[in-house]
């Protein structure tokens, strides 16, 4: 039987556990953003990372993780002290994101999908231009939110693609409100939603729309639709290559009432979020820089003879394996040198060079952690890639990364590109 994780909690010593990823004293943490690293470390090592296999084998949500992440104070991580939650900043999210993807993929990246509900309705929309009333309005309406998830333990679920361009930020998205006494009659479909039938609310966008009015991207809307409203169903099956725990099955939303207090930031200001708050989009990578570690980790312990569940075999001594070892500890501080920069600066109004800094981010983790695993498995050999350890997992979990839009590997190096070579408005005419 599995402890519970507030008994491991108590009696876990830091000495116990692996070093953090960000070595607080190296990369200058703050007390606070190491003290949530190391409570998210030592849950997830001493116990997502037993129940993993589980979830991954029969494609199954995590919800006892979820439950413990409830009572460790984690689901409530970004939402302000004072409003019951651990105040954590978006580069303190993103570290102790990290941690958590180490030892369970398919929890860190569907948890990425709740607290972004938090964070994004927090301290992005803080630094948005708003208007007094509107103000007084969304503080009101998120800390209905926020009290939800401090008090009940309430998930939410970010599901905006739809299978279209609008996920990506090219057109309006096809899931239209249509506003109605008291709020909007919300239709329409999100695939791949991640916690489908398992979050208490699905944090959608949506494109407002009277008759007659031509959708624009301008009016788009992000509401919190109760999982129990009448009109919401979950379709479909399950059964992807990796992060299979996410449960990413597909929503569909025929004439659901959502009331106006649903709203997660007021009209408008999503697209406003979009174009000057870009690093919102960089969410999504804490957990494959987690993946990453953790394939370099199993990797060194694999070739020291020291990988539970394997005999104590040394592998260690030949030179093809430590030029291997050497290559994956590059890219390791590659990427995690370049992305904890662009966590670090992550704000309003970005300069050119962090934008672009911020998207390469996205594309040396997304990709690299993929990479490092691969070269993992080439280098451990065989006996490693058994389901009984756990490299053949995140060899698949880190797979996804560089599909998830509107960040994917192959937009970011688009977008690198054409802003390397061209300023706003310049062309070759
Ligand atoms: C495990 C997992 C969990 C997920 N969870 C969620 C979730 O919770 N919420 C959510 O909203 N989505 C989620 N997604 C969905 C994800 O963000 C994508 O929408 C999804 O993978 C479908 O994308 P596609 O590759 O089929 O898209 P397509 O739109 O068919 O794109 C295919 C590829 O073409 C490229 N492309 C697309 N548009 C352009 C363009 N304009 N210019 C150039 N290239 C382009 C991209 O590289 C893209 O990868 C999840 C995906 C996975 C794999």
């Amino acid at each position: 039987m599995t402890a519970s994780a507030p008994d491991l909690f108590e009696a876990v010593r830091p000495a116990d556990l692996d070093p953090p990823l960000f070595d607080p004293k190296a990369f200058r943490l703050s007390a606070h953003t190491a003290a949530l690293a190391d409570r998210a470390r030592a849950l997830a090592q001493t116990v997502f990372a037993e129940r993993a296999a589980g979830y991954d084998r029969d494609a199954r949500f995590p919800t006892e993780n979820y439950q413990d992440l409830h009572k460790a104070g984690l689901l409530a991580i970004c939402i302000p002290k004072e409003q019951g939650g651990a105040g954590a900043d978006y580069k303190t999210y993103a570290i102790v994101a990290a941690e958590i993807g180490r030892y369970c993929g398919a929890t860190a990246l569907s948890w990425n999908m709740h607290v972004c509900s938090t964070l994004w309705s927090g301290a992005i929309v803080d630094d948005l231009d708003l208007t007094p009333q509107e103000r007084e309005e969304h503080e009101r309406r998120r800390s209905l939110h926020y009290r939800r998830i401090v008090e009940e333990g309430a998930v939410y679920s970010q599901p905006f693609s739809e299978g279209g361009a609008a996920a990506a930020g090219g057109v309006a998205f096809e899931t239209r409100a249509v506003p109605t006494d008291g709020g909007w009659l919300v239709s329409g479909k999100k695939i791949f939603a991640s916690l489908a039938g398992h979050a208490d609310y699905y944090g959608i966008l949506c494109t407002e729309i009277g008759p007659d009015e031509k959708a624009s991207r301008r009016n788009t809307l992000y509401l919190a639709i109760p999982a129990k409203a009448e009109g919401v169903s979950v379709v479909g099956d399950w059964d992807p290559l990796g992060m299979r725990g996410t449960v990413s099955r597909t929503l569909i939303f025929k004439d659901v009432f959502v009331p106006e207090e649903a709203a997660l930031m007021p009209r408008g200001t999503y697209f406003q979020a979009a174009s000057r708050w870009p690093h919102m989009f960089l969410t999504l990578s804490p957990t494959y820089v987690g993946q990453a570690q953790a394939a370099y980790d199993f990797t060194v312990r694999y070739l020291r003879g020291e990988q539970p569940g394997t005999p104590p075999v040394k592998r260690r001594q030949y030179p093809t394996k430590q030029i291997a070892v050497a290559e994956m500890r590059i890219k390791l501080e590659q990427l995690k040198a370049v992305w904890f920069q662009a966590v670090s600066e992550a704000g309003a109004d970005p300069s050119k060079d962090q934008v672009i800094r911020a998207w390469t981010a996205q594309y040396a983790v997304m990709e690299g952690a993929n990479d490092i695993a691969r070269l993992a498995i080439r280098t451990c050999g065989g006996q490693s890639m058994l389901k009984s350890l756990p490299l053949e997992r995140i060899f698949r979990d880190s797979r996804c990364g560089s599909l998830m839009l509107p960040w994917t590997a192959e937009l970011c190096v688009d977008r690198i590109g054409r802003a390397a070579l061209y300023e706003p408005g310049e062309t070759d005419e």
